[in-house]
C-alpha cells in the first residue's frame, strides 16, 4: 500500500491531492517521510479572512506541516500556500483543512500530542514522538481552549470548592469541580483563595446554569463560604468529609509539632521523630512499621495521640443516618475535644459547632453529591501538578489541570491516531 493510500484513508482532503510521497535522507539527521499536495484542477482558495472562495492572486513558496509519524518516521506535507485575491478582505493568504494559522503542526498531530499528553508528562511525550517540550505545550493548550470554548455547563447539580497549594506551598489555586452524577470534573481554577476568586466563576457561569446548583460542597473558609451564600443562596452548602478530616489533620500536625519541640527543649527523648504519617494516616492504611511506631507511641502519655484519637472518634460521625442524631454526638465530641486542653482540637471544634447547620447539611445532601469526589479530584490535581513539575507559570498549571482533569470535548474526527 502507498503513503498516499493510508493519507487518502485517515486524512482525506476535498480541494487537494496527496501528490508525490517521498522518503528524504539528509546525512546526520533522521530519515523523513515528505509528502507533496497540490489543490485540485480548477479548484479555487478559500480566503482566511472571511471562509469564501476568491481568485488566486499568487503562491507563496513551499511551506512543510508536520503531520503524525508514520512507524515512527516523522511525516511533513509539503505545500505551497496560494493567496487569495478576495472581494471582501483583500489580498489573504487561503485557509487549508490540515492546519490553522500559521501553525508548522497540522491539526491532527497537534491532537495526537496532547491526547498522548494526558498518558505521559510532556516532556515523556516530546520525547517518545521526536518533537520539542514546546510543540507539546503548545497542542495540548490549543486541545484546552477548543475544549473549553465548546464544553456543556449547563446541568450542573452539584460542585465542590477546594483551594490547592502550588510552587512549594507559596501560592494557592481556588478550584472548583463538578461532582454530582451527571460527571465528576475540574470546571474552574483562579489563582489565590479568596472571595474574587471564587466570585470569578459564579460571575463566568450563565444564570440558568448557576440557578440549577443545588449542592456546594466546600470547607468552612471565609471567604468562600460568604461567597457561595451571596451567588447561590438557594442551594445547600456542605460542609464535607474530606475538608473536616484535612482540617482535623492540620490540627494533629500543629500538636505534633508543638509537642516535639517541647520534648527537645526538656531534654527528653525525640519519641515523635518520624512520628508524622503515623499520626495522620487512617489505621487501615499505616504500614507495618508506621503501625509499630503507633503502638510504641501510644504507650506515652503523648498529647498527639490524644488529638489522633479524638479525630478517630469524630469518624463516627459520618456513620448517622440521621442529621439530628449526628448533630447531639457533634455536641458530645465538642465537649471531649475542649475537655483535652488541646489548642488546636479546640480551635476545630468551635469552628465545627459555628458551622454545625452546614454540617448537618451533609446528611441533606447525602446521595446527591458522592463524598468522595472532591476527595478524588484533589488527589489528582496534585498528582498532575506534581507531573507538569518543570511547570512554573500559572498559565502552564491552569492548562496541564484543564487537560487532565477538565473531560473536555473533542472534535470528532475521521481517524483517530491513539
Ligand atoms: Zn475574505
Amino acid at each position: 500500500m502507498l503513503v498516499k493510500s493510508i493519507l487518502n484513508r485517515v486524512e482525506p482532503l476535498k480541494s487537494f491531492v496527496y501528490q508525490r510521497a517521498e522518503i528524504l535522507e539528509v546525512e546526520g539527521t533522521p530519515a523523513v517521510i515528505q509528502v507533496e499536495i497540490v489543490p485540485r484542477a480548477n479548484g479555487r482558495p478559500i480566503c482566511s479572512g472571511c471562509g469564501k472562495k476568491g481568485p488566486t492572486y499568487d503562491r507563496l513558496s513551499p511551506r512543510r506541516f508536520q503531520y503524525v509519524p508514520l512507524w515512527n518516521i516523522a511525516v511533513f506535507f509539503v505545500y505551497a500556500m496560494r493567496r487569495v485575491d478576495c472581494r471582501r478582505c483583500g489580498v489573504k493568504v487561503e485557509q487549508v483543512p490540515w492546519c490553522d494559522g500559521k501553525n508548522h503542526l497540522t491539526t491532527s498531530y497537534r491532537w495526537f500530542l496532547a491526547r498522548w499528553a494526558k498518558r505521559l508528562s510532556w516532556k515523556e511525550t516530546a520525547e517518545a514522538f521526536g518533537t520539542t517540550w514546546d510543540s507539546v505545550f503548545r497542542s495540548v493548550k490549543h486541545a484546552v481552549l477548543w475544549g473549553l470554548a465548546r464544553r456543556e455547563l449547563e446541568d450542573i447539580e452539584a460542585i465542590g470548592v477546594d483551594e490547592i497549594s502550588w510552587t512549594n506551598g507559596n501560592s494557592y489555586l481556588t478550584l472548583v469541580y463538578q461532582i454530582d452524577g451527571n460527571v465528576k470534573r475540574l470546571l474552574w481554577i483562579a489563582q489565590g483563595r479568596t472571595e474574587k476568586s471564587l466570585r470569578g466563576f459564579f460571575e463566568f457561569l450563565s444564570e440558568k446554569a448557576r440557578k440549577g446548583i443545588q449542592f456546594v460542597a466546600s470547607d468552612m473558609c471565609k471567604a468562600y463560604l460568604n461567597v457561595i451564600a451571596e451567588q447561590v443562596p438557594k442551594a445547600v452548602n456542605v460542609l464535607d468529609r474530606f475538608h473536616v478530616m484535612k482540617n482535623m489533620n492540620t490540627a494533629i500536625d500543629e500538636v505534633r509539632r508543638a509537642e516535639a519541640a517541647e520534648l527537645q527543649r526538656d531534654g527528653k527523648e525525640q519519641i515523635l521523630k518520624h512520628s508524622r504519617w503515623c499520626l495522620l494516616k487512617r489505621p487501615e492504611n499505616l504500614t507495618g512499621p508506621q503501625a509499630a511506631k503507633l503502638d510504641e507511641l501510644v504507650k506515652y502519655n503523648l498529647k498527639s495521640v490524644k488529638a489522633r484519637l479524638l479525630r478517630e472518634v469524630f469518624q463516627q460521625f459520618w456513620t448517622y443516618t440521621r442529621g439530628g442524631w449526628a448533630v447531639k454526638f457533634l455536641d458530645s465530641w465538642c465537649e471531649q475535644a475542649t475537655e483535652s486542653g488541646l489548642e488546636p482540637m479546640i480551635k476545630v471544634a468551635k469552628s465545627l459547632q459555628r458551622h454545625r447547620h452546614l454540617l448537618a447539611n451533609w446528611f441533606h445532601a447525602k446521595g446527591a453529591i458522592s463524598s468522595a469526589a472532591v476527595e478524588g479530584l484533589n488527589g489528582k490535581t496534585k498528582l498532575a501538578i506534581r507531573r507538569a513539575y518543570g511547570l512554573r507559570t500559572y498559565e502552564g498549571i491552569q492548562i496541564a489541570l484543564y487537560h487532565t482533569l477538565g473531560r473536555l470535548p473533542e472534535p470528532e474526527s475521521t481517524h483517530r491516531f491513539c
